[in-house]
């Protein structure tokens, strides 16, 4: 049975029952019929909807907000950032969702040719606890505003936030069953891909749950886009400005407890300047503050979850083991909660656990590299691609070495970070299909060629 645990205490919040089989069937078949009003619905009526979303979510952010830091950990300002950028998503598609919908002329023999962009049907979306809202708006904006229906299954630790979503729904006055949360076992996921009622599936989560979900929508001929794990690299040149470079590593590493998908994870830094990056690294580090999440003071929360924390420390001490060394943190806290220090591991090779692995908590790695050639070489080495970030004076240079970083999204003196305006999503084992942008709102939908004579 789904359980929330608040993770700065250990302490039980809640229990949530499984939805029966004939629960999932109703919320599907609902699902359908709803769908089907809703897809001949103008884009404009849809996108009314989205801007009443937005709406619901502004006019209680704060009571959403202490949901998502008390459910899954993160420092609650940064849970007011999530609501924040999750009205930001449903604006920006309730704006754009005509333009990017609109019928696509094509020149051919015809009179008139062309695209237009019809929906697939009901989307099964599964989703991860380390974003609660923003991870399902960033999907639903554009999956809604495309015609599609939705059924969410969301990570069972944030099942206080999933019912939170229904409620924020039914609010706003979206159709009836059209959207709906289905709280099943993992191993029930396999039947809902199958059933005939979920058109394509959208997933963010772990690269091992992608290649099972992969396989299960693969065997049902079912579209689906994935958006994994990733362990992006933060390249240092040593003409970059150090400063910030520092300053950008604390953020890009440490933001949302160490737990996003593009939290930069492996630092490859040019000797030349390493000894200076790593100091100001560690003293910006330092300065972070552990504690209660819904302290406003605290900069880091706790991992969401005990099996989380066990994880990543057994990470830091194989890694510890095999020659790295702790600039600064790597000791289990003494204290209730599942909290991790900030912790630096410089001197890491690529054959060491916090580099080959994806590292989900407050754990950089720093790698010493001779030069740009080896940085890059370095940054490829991993079975992900998700983000990666470059830090370069030279942007000429920059643009040359962009073109060979395997990523998804390559950000030149910046923090690798989603927006609702850019297409965010990886390759190899970060997933494929893009969310966001106009391309993600052309992945669930029927791309349909029509020609008159
Ligand atoms: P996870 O363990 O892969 O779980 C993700 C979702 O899949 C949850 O709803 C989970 O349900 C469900 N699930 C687990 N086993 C399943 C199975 N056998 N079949 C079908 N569904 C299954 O990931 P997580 O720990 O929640 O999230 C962290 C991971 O997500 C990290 O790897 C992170 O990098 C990745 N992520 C990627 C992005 C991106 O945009 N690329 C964004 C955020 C996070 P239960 O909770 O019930 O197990």
């Amino acid at each position: 049975m789904p359980v929330s645990i608040n993770p700065a205490t250990g302490e039980q919040l809640a229990t949530y029952p499984l939805h029966t089989a004939d629960d999932v069937d109703v919320r599907l078949s609902e699902a359908v019929l709803a769908q089907r009003e809703w897809r001949r619905e103008p884009t404009e009526v849809r996108c009314r909807l989205l801007s009443r979303l937005a709406g619901e979510l502004r006019a209680d952010r704060e009571r959403f907000a202490r949901a998502i830091s008390q459910e899954m950990g993160k420092p609650v300002g940064e849970a007011r950032a999530e609501v924040d950028k999750s009205v930001w998503a449903l604006e920006y598609y309730a704006a754009g969702a005509e333009r990017f919908l609109a019928f696509e002329p094509i020149e051919s023999a015809a009179a008139t040719s062309g695209v237009t962009f019809e929906p697939l049907g009901v989307v099964l979306a599964i989703m991860p606890w380390n974003y609660p809202f923003w991870q399902f708006f960033r999907f639903a904006a554009p999956a809604l505003a495309a015609g599609n229906g939705a059924v969410l299954k969301h990570a069972s630790n944030v099942s206080g936030c999933a019912l939170l979503l229904e409620e924020i729904y039914r609010r706003a006055g979206g159709p009836q069953g059209l959207f709906s949360v289905v709280r099943v076992e993992p191993g029930d996921v396999a039947g809902l891909i199958a059933d005939e009622r979920i058109a394509a599936v959208a997933l963010t989560g772990s690269s091992e749950v992608g290649a099972v979900v992969a396989a299960h929508a693969g065997g049902a001929l079912k579209k689906q886009v994935l958006e994994l794990g990733g362990s992006d690299p933060f390249i240092v040149l040593a003409d970059a400005d150090i400063g910030a470079a520092a300053r950008a590593a604390v953020a890009a590493r440490f933001t949302a407890n160490g737990q996003s998908c593009v939290n930069a994870k492996r630092f490859l830094v040019e000797a030349d300047v390493a000894d200076e990056f790593v100091g100001l690294f560690v003293a910006g580090a330092r300065k972070l503050t552990l504690g209660d999440p819904l302290d406003e003071a605290t900069t880091i929360g706790p991992l969401a979850r005990a099996d989380l924390r066990t994880t990543l420390h057994d990470q830091v001490r194989r890694s510890v083991a095999a020659g790295a060394v702790v600039r600064i943190g790597g000791q289990v806290p003494d204290r209730p909660g599942f909290y991790y220090p900030p912790t630096i591991l410089d001197a890491v090779t690529a054959d060491q656990p916090v580099f080959t692995e994806e590292t989900f908590g407050p754990v950089a790695a720093v790698t010493r590299v001779a030069d740009a050639e080896e940085a890059v070489a370095l940054a490829n080495a991993t079975q992900f691609g998700l983000g990666a970030a470059l830090w370069t004076a030279d942007i000429d240079r920059a643009r040359e070495l962009v073109s060979r970083i395997d990523a998804g999204a390559v950000f030149v003196n910046g923090q690798v970070a989603s927006d609702p305006r850019l297409p965010f999503g990886g390759i190899k084992r970060s997933g494929y299909g893009r969310e966001l942008g106009s391309y993600g709102i052309r992945e669930f939908v029927n791309i349909k060629t029509v020609w008159i004579g």
